[in-house]
């Protein structure tokens, strides 16, 4: 692997930090309060070409590689993980998804709206009775004549009332455990889908997360993603992919969580002296600075097995693993560096701490990425 980023990713991580430091870093807190990101901010991202990072050109996207998918992650994800996931979501588990398993009418219908911001994807797998055990899922879909008919409801859905599209896992037939499941492409519009924003989070405020209810909704045939019954290996493979993006997106946090840190205490004088003088204070900040660079090694090493064709599901979890538990851990002691201030909103730790804690519930849990990691070493599936 090599570490050192060559021009032409250095220019699409500067390009993304200075879209983090002009549209994005000066809004946080307003949105934070508001529950609510600016939705223009899609079709920014989409003119960028951050939601097309790693479509090929031919469906608008911009051919990039997974590394600079990384940097420009890190990027929004030092700035918002709000805006971070709606990026990591649509690109990372919605358009890449159809871009490997669409049909050409599929592809043409929705990649070049997607990677331009003018649509949005969602990605609808967990169910309220159903989270870490996804392949148990029982909304329903059923053939009527040349249609699908769904029923059913999804949880905790990211880009939820905003999206135009859901990747939507539904069982089709009665197969034991997950070999039932076949992925659909809904669209968000369609009668019987009704929507419920989820209010009251602890973290990720600004993003719509949602409840999602499927009574009779009745789409084409064309609607299914990939053949039939192989849904649930699709959604695990998008997920694979899509924990080298949250990955990314908590390198960010830890980013964030460092610069902070090492600001504060400088400026912040105690006892005569700036508190960046005192032992204990160095060892908060030597703390967040090794986990930052621990998670983004990790991270860019999934980028570079993906890049050179390689197996990088195991590795991608335990990126995964690793850089949500530290952007945790950074974020805790950056909020300890500032003390009180640290408590109150108007100071970007407390947000980075609340933020960083979902990181370790989605996408598969801690537990699970750990289970994932045991199978790859012992053979043995602990789930
Ligand atoms: P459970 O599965 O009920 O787990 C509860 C606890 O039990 C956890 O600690 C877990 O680790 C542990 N556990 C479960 N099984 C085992 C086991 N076999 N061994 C050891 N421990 C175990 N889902 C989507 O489909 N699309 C989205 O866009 C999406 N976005 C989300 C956004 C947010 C803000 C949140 C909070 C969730 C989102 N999710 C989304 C859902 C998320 O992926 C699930 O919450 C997650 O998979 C965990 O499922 P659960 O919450 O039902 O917890």
């Amino acid at each position: 692997m090599n570490l050192e980023l060559d021009e032409e990713r250095t220019a699409v991580r500067q390009l993304a930090k200075d879209f983090v430091d002009r549209e994005i870093t000066p809004h946080v807190v307003e949105w934070d309060r508001a529950e609510d990101v600016d939705r223009g901010i899609v079709k920014k991202l989409g003119a960028l070409g951050f939601l097309g990072l790693t479509v090929e050109e031919e469906y608008g996207g911009c051919g990039g590689d997974h590394l600079s998918y990384c940097l420009v992650t890190e990027e929004l994800g030092r700035g918002d993980s709000s805006v971070r996931g709606i990026v990591s979501v649509s690109l990372g588990l919605v358009t890449k998804t159809i871009a490997a398993y669409g049909t050409e009418d599929q592809k043409r219908h929705w990649l070049p709206r997607l990677t331009a911001g003018e649509a949005l994807g969602c990605f609808g797998l967990t169910e309220p009775g159903t989270g870490s055990d996804a392949g148990s899922l029982t909304t329903r879909a059923v053939r009527d004549g040349g249609d699908w008919v769904i029923n059913g409801s999804k949880m905790f859905i990211t880009n939820g009332t905003w999206a135009d599209v859901v990747l939507l896992f539904a069982r089709t037939n009665d197969a034991p455990g997950h070999k039932g499941v076949s992925a659909f492409l809904v669209p968000t519009g369609t009668p019987g889908l009704t929507r419920r924003t989820i209010h009251g989070k602890l973290g990720l405020r600004g993003q719509a997360t949602a409840e999602l209810v499927l009574e009779d909704v009745r789409v084409p045939e064309s609607a299914l993603l990939g053949p039939e019954g192989k849904g649930f290996s699709i959604a695990m493979s998008a997920l694979a992919k899509g924990r080298m993006s949250v990955a990314a997106g908590c390198v960010g946090i830890a980013q964030a969580a460092l610069d902070a840190a090492v600001g504060y205490a400088k400026e912040r004088e105690q006892f005569g002296r700036s508190i960046s003088h005192y032992q204990l204070v160095q060892e908060l900040i030597s703390d967040i600075a090794v986990d930052v660079d621990a998670a983004r090694l990790l991270t860019w090493r999934v980028a570079d097995l993906i890049d050179r064709g390689q197996d990088f599901a195991t590795a991608a979890s335990k990126a995964k693993l690793f850089a949500s538990e530290a952007a945790v851990r950074a974020a805790n002691n950056a909020l300890q560096v500032f003390g009180g201030y640290g408590y109150i909103d108007e100071y970007p730790v407390g947000k980075l701490l609340r933020d960083a804690r979902v990181m370790t519930l989605y996408e598969g849990t801690s537990q699970i990425q750990k289970l994932i990691i045991g199978r790859a070493l012992t053979g043995v599936s602990a789930f």
